[in-house]
């Protein structure tokens, strides 16, 4: 079974759905409007209805998405952005190409989500936003961030790239989809994400809809009539045929978040016992989609490489802080700025997650990851 384990399975999940990709992408094809074809409204109406936003604004990839969303909050040279330290670069690179300044904040060593508590101490009089990145699929504790950011008047953006239909639970007991509690959320398509399409794509999602009009603008072009241009845009379309694919997948996504969650849940129950892992927390406050499942273990790149010979991939999300970066060192960090961050790089492991796993798989993955202990 080893050698048939995969990280990821995006042939045998599209092989399920193949008729319909397969007819969608033609449809694209015979109709040769790659270009803004009507796929792309559809979709983008069909995402808002699913993330019970009021707008989506398609665009080309999740980086744009953050970086489109900069614009249209209107931040300037100089301004500094608050996002975690623990992450992928592109919160903090979109932020560097406008001139904004990226400030890190620590992150919490259970969920991996920014630690709200210390999100106050790095807040100064440039301090405009802060990016909330709900990383692995599941929702950072959005009431505090919310809280402090209507305080401290900062526009919140939510990097919802790797939990699309994950959940928030307010202590009130309203229920809300990741991405939509802030100004903007910021959606990835990359295939391995939750709603993955055969290439890149992105969204944005907004309640306002003076920032879904600036947002769409902005992403193309900042043209306003054909050929007048009103503000400094770019050109980050989602293509038709990536349109035509998502609107497939989209109807499939309820039931891919539930295969992820039970595998999740089947992998903290199969680790319960297995004291040198520590398992991913799941909050009570959130639906946790399971992007990834992270466990932390110590021998981290030697388990891997041992897991590796059993058969059994595994991937280091995120293998050095981004304060640690060498193209962010201009920022003046120092090794030991971030603990929490930086241990966790030492630690992580994903292990394989899909929505085309089976329990047995699991089993195999788990009892290779004892063997592998063992041995260690
Ligand atoms: C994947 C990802 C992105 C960027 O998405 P692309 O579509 O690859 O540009 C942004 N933020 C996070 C947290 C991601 O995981």
């Amino acid at each position: 079974m080893g050698n048939t384990i995969k990280m990821v399975d995006l042939h045998g999940q599209y092989l399920k759905i193949k008729d319909q990709i397969d007819q969608a992408i033609q449809e694209v094809i015979d109709s040769s409007a790659f270009i803004n074809g009507k796929q792309v409204d559809a979709f983008a109406t069909e995402l808002a209805d699913f993330t019970e936003a009021k707008y989506s604004v398609p665009c080309a990839n999740g980086t744009d998405a953050l970086q489109i969303a900069y614009q249209t909050l209107g931040l300037q040279p100089g301004d500094e952005v608050l996002m975690p330290a623990f992450n992928y670069v592109a919160s903090a690179e979109a932020a560097a190409l406008l001139g904004l300044k990226p400030v890190f904040v620590d992150v919490l060593e259970g969920t991996f989500n920014i630690d709200e508590e210390l999100i106050e101490a790095r807040i100064t009089p440039f301090t405009k936003a802060i990016v909330v990145v709900h990383l692995f699929g599941q929702s950072a504790n959005m009431e505090p961030i919310l809280k402090i950011a209507d305080r401290f008047s900062l526009k919140v953006i939510e990097d919802n790239a790797q939990s699309l239909g994950s959940e928030y639970y307010f202590p009130d007991g309203v229920r809300k989809m990741t991405g939509t509690m802030g100004d903007i959320g910021t959606h990835s398509f990359f295939p391995t994400k939750n709603l993955g399409c055969f290439g890149d794509g992105g969204a944005l999602t907004t309640n306002n809809e003076e920032y879904a009009l600036k947002a769409a603008m902005i992403s193309r072009h900042g043209q306003g009539q054909k050929y007048a241009y009103e503000m400094i845009g770019c050109n980050s379309r989602l293509d038709t045929i990536q349109a035509a694919i998502l609107r497939v997948k989209l109807r499939q996504l309820k039931s891919y978040l539930l295969r992820r969650t039970e595998a999740g849940h089947i992998y903290n129950h199969l680790l319960k016992n297995l004291h040198q892992v520590t398992r991913p927390v799941e909050n009570d406050f959130s639906l946790h989609t399971y992007n990834q499942y992270v466990i932390r273990i110590s021998g981290r790149n030697k388990i891997k490489e041992l897991l590796r010979e059993a058969g059994v991939p595994s991937m280091i999300y995120y293998p050095s802080p981004l304060h640690l970066q060498n193209a962010y060192t201009y920022l003046g960090y120092k090794k030991g700025d971030f603990p929490v961050a930086e241990m966790l790089c030492q630690e992580v492991l994903a292990l394989p997650l899909h929505t085309e796993i089976t329990p047995r798989e699991q089993e195999y993955v788990v009892n290779s990851l004892i063997q592998s202990i063992k041995s260690l």
